[in-house]
């Protein structure tokens, strides 16, 4: 069969998509390895449109319960695509598994993961106190002190997040101040808890432990000097890389590895379009995601009418 839209991605731009797609009764697949993206793993969202604030995981089941009102859509989670290519008028995507699927059109919404720091430690304790994914473990650091890597919005929400569960958090900023764009509000609860300590000018150097992870080493940027925190958890956030692997040889990247796409989400490969966190949209938000979805959907819908005439 060829599906006339094959989208890549669960999260709200590919959830988003596949709504857009059925109402407009095309034949459609969703290839995914998880449902949510990013979203899912959002211990709150606030201020989605209709919701001031609610879980990233209601949010998504909210997403996916929305999409099983429509018949038209083929969902295989668990679906990791290695290869998007073209051949002659349609698009063929190969998955881990092997499985090949063809469709006139594909919405890249496959997001982003997370970017890892590359110390010494880090490969070893992950998922042995080192993690990527506060709101999957922070409830596991009841009590511990822990450490947060990052100074952008993801690592301040980790760390308000800690707040009401660890000890003490070490926040650990590489810049020598916060920068000017951060979430005030954000920004201000998470500094007005006694538990946060911010360390600015650091650069993490090694992680170690035994079972567990029971150190952090890092550089003072500006004095050279080097120390180490006793933590019993470690969270990582700082920021993510698109996930673009599948298709960087065939769509238009921009610096940042972030697909290019024009005011109609086409990448540069006519009949490819993309959406959400993977392309170049400057604010990463859900509800930004799920409208870049929508339009994604309805320009591919356009397309293929197009295509027809
Ligand atoms: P960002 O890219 O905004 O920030 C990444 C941070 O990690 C920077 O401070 C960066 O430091 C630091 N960093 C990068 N590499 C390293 C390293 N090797 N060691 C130490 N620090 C490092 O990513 P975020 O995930 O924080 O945010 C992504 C987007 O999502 C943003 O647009 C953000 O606003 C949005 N977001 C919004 C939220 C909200 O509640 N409004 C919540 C979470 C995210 P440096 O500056 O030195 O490069």
């Amino acid at each position: 069969m060829i599906y006339e839209i094959i989208i890549i991605g669960a999260g709200p731009a590919g959830m988003s998509a596949a709504i857009y797609a059925c109402r407009k009764k095309l034949s459609t697949l969703i290839l995914s390895k998880d449902i949510g993206g990013q979203t899912a793993k959002s211990w709150e969202v606030e201020n989605y449109l209709g919701y001031s604030l609610i879980s990233g995981v209601e949010l998504s089941e909210k997403f996916k319960e929305h999409l099983d009102q429509f018949e038209c859509v083929d969902f295989k989670l668990g679906a990791e695509v290695i290869k998007l290519k073209k051949i002659s008028k349609v698009f063929e995507i190969i998955t881990k598994t092997g499985e090949k699927y063809q469709g006139k059109t594909v919405i890249i919404a496959s997001g982003k993961n997370p970017r890892q720091l590359n110390v010494p430690g880090e490969k070893e304790f992950w998922g042995r106190g080192l993690t990527y994914c506060p709101t999957c473990d922070a409830p596991l650091f009841k009590d511990k002190v822990v450490a947060v890597i990052g100074g952008g919005d993801s690592a301040l929400k980790a760390t308000y997040q800690l707040t009401k569960i660890a000890k003490k958090i070490y926040l650990l900023v590489r810049d020598e101040k916060f920068r000017k764009d951060l979430d005030k509000i954000l920004l201000e609860n998470t500094t007005a808890s006694d538990k946060v300590e911010v360390i600015f000018n650091t650069s993490t150097i090694k992680i170690s432990g035994d079972k567990f992870v029971k150190a952090l080493e890092y550089e003072n940027l500006a004095t050279k000097e080097k120390k180490k925190l006793e933590v019993q958890g470690i969270f990582v956030e700082i920021g993510s890389i698109p996930a673009v692997e599948f298709c960087k040889n065939l769509v238009k990247l921009n610096q940042g590895n972030e697909i290019e796409i024009d005011e109609h989400n086409m990448t540069s490969v006519p009949g490819i379009f993309a959406a959400g966190d993977v392309t170049k949209v400057i604010e990463k938000q859900t509800i930004i995601a799920a409208g870049e979805g929508a339009k994604a959907a309805i320009a591919a819908a356009n397309y293929l009418s197009r295509q027809k005439q």
